[in-house]
């Protein structure tokens, strides 16, 4: 994907491709995203919903799928020990300008402060485009999917 930095002359969302019209596509189309009418097939072999493909090919976060994906055997390695369901809660977070990394991403069984949430693994990111600030979704059963889909 090419990025510009400044707008084209028309700044709609539905043809500039700057980052801040990227980002306000990605957040108004996401929440339409309720229910996956087929299963896509990562190279590592983690399924995702069309919810998440959308993400990968509009945000160019292709990578985001892969870095799950490589997480998989340890985390339902750890998840088996502790729960009766392969239940993931992946968060990813733009990280401070003053942070050498620029994002990191977690996984958790469950909500981050409730009483049984437990950490299942963390990763920093040196660098990535990602259009926006935050971003959830979940593993569940070996499928990611968004939060919306679930
Ligand atoms: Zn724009």
């Amino acid at each position: 994907m090419t990025e510009q930095t400044t707008c084209d002359v028309s700044h709609d969302p539905a043809t500039c491709t700057c980052k801040q019209c990227r980002k306000a596509e990605l957040a108004a189309a996401l929440p339409y995203f309720t229910g996956s009418t087929e299963l896509h097939k990562s190279f590592l072999g983690l399924y995702y919903t069309d919810g998440i493909r959308y993400l990968a090919e509009k945000a160019g976060a292709y990578w985001l799928i892969d870095l799950i994906a490589s997480h998989q055997p340890r985390v339902r390695q750890t998840l088996l020990r502790i729960e009766e369901r392969d239940f993931q809660l992946w968060i990813l977070k733009r990280l401070p300008k003053t942070c050498k990394a620029d994002w990191k991403i977690e996984a958790w069984t469950d909500t981050p402060g409730s009483d049984c949430s437990v950490k299942l693994t963390q990763q920093v990111i040196p660098y990535s485009d990602f259009p926006l600030d935050e971003f959830q979704c979940y593993v569940v059963d070996g499928t990611m999917m968004l939060k919306t889909e679930y």
